[in-house]
């Protein structure tokens, strides 16, 4: 069937998305909010957005001129009766929607198709107040409509072939990416999105971290194109309050049980961006720019000298090269303290081959590279670092009695005010720690791998740190470069205890054969923008290191939703680890390169290797 004339219905953050990317593909489209204001302020949003596409030289003034030509915006619903397919996107409340489509089914013709744009209420109860439920349908777009190239296409069971094939094709002459999933709660992206965004704001609202630092945490650390509490005023917070209750009714998963943040934002009037205020507050509804208010953390002054000049490095593997690298390309005196002579021998040339390699590409001089090299030395004798260091980062095995072995050793003859660090990646900072005399000057400083490339890095404090301890560390990374956050010392940190609830839950919906693993990593690719989908990351990061992780998260949080999936932990058991063995929840024959490029998207946490 021919789709000629659209409506759209609901003219919010939405709809006047939707009504641009329907006119910008060549349909003519009426757009319909309940009065005059909304749709001026419809209007308005959406000449801007053309304008600004003039402005950027991305479409013609005559382009621009069309596209608006095609769009009509009005408050009479009756003028929606010529059209062939309505896309509602008022309100995500179920008697709104319902009492709405009752309307529609009555004004328009009888082959017309409704669609709604919820987000995660049941496609097949809104379709039974209608006369016509197999012309009824989900079109599920992302926000920001224009941006995301992603469209769930919800099929309920009644939903005619014809309607589905021709919806399919439209999304494709919008220049979406359709995938045509069946009618449950949240989908395929809100369903894996939501229970990350929920927790996200339970760590908030747990004072665990500041919302800069944790959405720089999920920026910095994962790619993601927004932080999750950024993202949710994005979303607006009446909206992802509705869509989470609607899960958590029909999941009864704790995960997406609505934070109680969540509900007195929504309570309060803090709707998000839209509204002006939401986790952030900006400086004007619907302006991205985020404005400071009683909540911003006072700054750390990044001019303000941490004090540290000289670093040991403990361990000679990846990581612990990779922290030697970025702290002698930062200014700093690095020893590493190796287990051999050989293994400094290979820490050294490995330095040496990786900045070789950037005088090659022309990215630091040869003088810079020399003054790297100058800057880093090694021993293979803890006594070596007495007199020579203002702080300690160990990178070696991850293991418990190893790392505190090295610690208490250590605590014997360096000075009392000599700052210890663990870069560990799961351990509790505080059981480390308490190996020494010193806790209070014991701190977690968690590097991710590759560390010369990401830009994050975790400054864990555990109940014992001093905050002097926590500035000066902070200050050193940002000396470095790098953008620190801080947390306490819970398992996971910041970043793995957000990433990989979300895999694990990746896991459970391919396992549940709700969508192949394509489709999942599509929806999260296309509709929310990540770098990589979720089981492209299991895969680079490695299933057996994942395993670990899922697997302390569960015994620390004792979350049901924790558990470790079934197919993972088969995987793992047959030897499946991901890309470094050509084989995970994918195949790589022949192998595939498992080098990582600056621009590649990462994951977050490899395995440190041991000295
Ligand atoms: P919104 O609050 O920004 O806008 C809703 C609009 O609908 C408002 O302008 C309101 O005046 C209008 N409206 C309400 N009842 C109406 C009616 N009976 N007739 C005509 N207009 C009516 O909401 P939103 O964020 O645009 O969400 C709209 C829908 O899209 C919801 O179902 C939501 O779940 C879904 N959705 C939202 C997002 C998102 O990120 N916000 C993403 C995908 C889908």
């Amino acid at each position: 069937m021919e789709l000629v004339k659209i409506g759209v219905v609901g003219l919010g953050t939405m709809g006047s998305g939707i009504v641009e990317v329907i006119a910008r593909s060549g349909y003519s489209v009426i757009g319909v909010d309940l009065g005059e204001k909304d749709t001026s302020y419809a209007d308005l949003r959406i000449a801007n957005s053309i304008g600004r596409g003039v402005a950027g030289s991305k479409i013609t003034k005559s382009e621009g001129e069309a596209i608006l030509s095609r769009i009509e915006l009005t408050t009479d619903l009756t003028e929606l009766d010529s059209c062939q397919l309505v896309i509602e996107a008022i309100t995500e409340d179920l008697q709104t929607k319902s009492e709405l489509f009752a309307d529609l089914d009555s004004i328009l013709g009888p082959d017309a198709i409704m669609a709604t744009n919820t987000s995660s209420l049941s496609v097949t109860e809104i379709s039974v107040v209608t006369s016509r439920p197999s012309r009824v349908i989900g079109l599920h777009f992302f926000n920001p409509a224009m941006v995301q190239k992603f469209i769930e296409i919800v099929g309920t069971v009644t939903t005619d072939q014809e309607v589905i094939d021709a919806c399919m094709e439209f999304a494709r002459a919008l220049g979406k990416e359709p995938v045509l999933v069946s009618d449950r709660a949240g989908f395929i992206a809100n369903s894996l999105l939501f229970g990350y965004l929920n927790q996200a704001v339970a760590m908030y609202e747990q004072k665990y971290a500041s919302r800069e630092d944790i959405d720089s945490a999920m920026r910095f650390g994962c790619g993601l194109p927004m932080g999750p509490l950024a993202l949710l005023d994005l979303i607006g917070l009446d909206t992802s309050l509705q869509i989470l209750d609607t899960m958590y009714r029909q999941s009864r998963d704790r995960l997406h049980a609505p934070s109680a943040l969540l509900k007195q934002l929504v309570a309060a009037g803090r709707l998000g961006r839209k509204f002006g205020e939401g986790f952030y507050s900006y400086a004007e509804p619907n302006i991205p720019t985020v404005v400071a208010d009683s909540r911003t953390p006072v700054s750390i002054e990044s001019s303000v000298d941490s004090g540290i000049t000289r670093v040991a490095v403990i361990g000679s593997g990846t990581m612990a090269t990779g922290i030697v690298s970025v702290l002698a390309a930062g200014g700093v005196s690095a020893i590493a303290l190796t287990r051999s002579e050989q293994r400094s021998t290979q820490l050294r040339e490995s330095l040496e081959k990786s900045w070789s390699k950037l005088v090659e590409k022309g990215r630091i001089s040869q003088e810079q590279k020399d003054d790297y090299l100058a800057r880093v030395q090694t021993c293979v004798s803890a006594q070596d670092l007495v007199g020579r260091v203002d702080l300690v980062i160990e990178a070696i095995a991850e293991e418990l009695g190893p790392k505190c072995e090295i610690f208490s050793q250590l605590d014997k003859f360096l000075p009392a005010d000599v700052i210890f660090a663990t870069t560990t990646s799961s351990l509790s900072v505080i059981e480390i720690a308490a190996s020494t005399s010193r806790m209070e000057r014991f701190i977690g400083i968690h590097f991710f791998n590759p560390a010369p490339i990401m830009p994050l890095v975790e400054i864990v404090s555990t109940v014992a740190t001093d905050s002097e301890v926590v500035i000066r560390c902070t200050n050193l990374i940002h000396q470095l470069g790098k953008k620190p956050v801080q947390c306490s010392d819970r398992a996971g940190f910041i970043v793995n205890a957000l990433l990989f609830p979300y895999l694990n839950n990746a896991i459970a919906m391919a396992s549940a054969n709700y969508a192949s693993i394509e489709d999942i990593d599509t929806a999260m690719k296309l509709g929310c923008g990540y770098p990589m989908g979720p089981f492209e990351l299991l895969d680079v990061v490695g299933l057996d290191v994942s395993l670990a992780i899922i697997n302390t998260l569960y015994r620390e949080f004792r979350e049901p939703g924790f558990a470790p999936q079934a197919e993972l932990e088969h995987l793992v058991t047959a030897g499946f680890v991901g890309r470094k063995v050509g084989r995970g929840f994918r195949k790589y024959w022949p192998q595939e390169s498992t080098s990582r490029q600056g621009s590649e998207p990462r994951g977050p946490q490899e395995p440190e290797s041991g000295q």
